[in-house]
């Protein structure tokens, strides 16, 4: 049995009523209509936070890529235009976010996945979701590399031109190994270390992102009785095929829902 992840704990401020989170937006210029649907949602969010749990970048190779007048700039001032409190936390996509890119635009740093999020009565363990996904060993332990300071520190000392070549090679890698791979070999989430998780935690509620299959999945009860649930974000993907794009909305009284980004109030 692995052992457990060191979980951090945050307390929300007492006046957050509303909570949103959102996922796997995976911005890129290449997809203006997922960026354009984004940036409607955070200009009028009707939330008192916005909690972003990774992969809100297709990529990201270096807070120095958010050169004035680039994509990550655009981002950026979508950022600075909220007005609901934000979160971040980092996603296997864009992990090299760095505190820098975040403390500039207001953005409150969720160090640890996982996380416990205390909000008035409510307790919930947020995660990407990547931490989940045990059967993937392989990445497992390039997710081990990846996150240590000293392949990060090698990293970023690269020219910037040559880390965005490195993340371009390892996207078509990534996709190349998901085309030959059925969905549910390469990212199932594991209910057994969910509830395990929860059950640490002394929390019901697991919300989570990464594996773009929005579902609610029921963990059986804990101790006393109470049931267990994993909630798994959906993906963002507007293009001329697909419109998908959810936020879930969670209430001081625990409420939890599934929202339309374009939903009034
Ligand atoms: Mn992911």
């Amino acid at each position: 049995m692995t052992a457990l992840p060191d979980f951090g704990v945050l307390h929300a401020p007492e006046h957050w009523r509303t909570v949103d989170f959102i996922s796997d937006l995976h911005l890129k210029p290449e997809e203006p209509a997922t960026f354009e649907a984004w940036a409607r949602y955070m200009a009028h969010p009707h939330a008192d936070a916005v909690f972003i749990l990774g992969d809100l970048f297709e990529a990201w190779v270096g807070d120095d890529a958010a050169a004035p007048g680039s994509f990550e700039a655009r981002c950026g001032q979508v950022l600075d235009g909220c007005p609901a409190e934000l979160a971040f936390m980092r996603g296997n996509r864009d992990f090299l976010v760095g505190g820098d890119f975040l403390a500039r635009h207001g953005v409150r740093d969720l160090a640890a996945d996982p996380l416990v999020l205390d909000l008035g009565a409510q307790r919930i363990v947020l995660s990407h979701g990547d931490l989940l996904c045990t059967a993937d060993t392989a990445y497992q332990q390039f997710r081990l590399q990846v996150r240590s300071t000293d392949w990060q520190r090698a990293f970023l000392a690269r020219p910037l031109a040559e880390r965005q070549a490195i993340a371009r090679q390892m996207r078509e890698h990534s996709e190349a190994r998901h085309a030959a791979t059925a969905p549910a070999d390469y990212a199932q989430a594991s209910d057994e270390l969910a509830r395990r998780w929860l059950l640490h935690a002394g929390a019901c509620t697991l919300i989570h992102g990464h594996t773009h299959q929005p579902a609610d999945h029921a963990l059986g009860l804990d101790g006393q009785g109470h049931a267990l649930t994993r909630v798994v974000l959906s993906d963002w993907h507007l293009d001329a095929r697909t419109r998908r794009a959810e936020v879930l909305r969670l209430t001081a009284s625990g409420e939890l829902r599934r929202r339309s980004p374009d939903a009034p109030q």
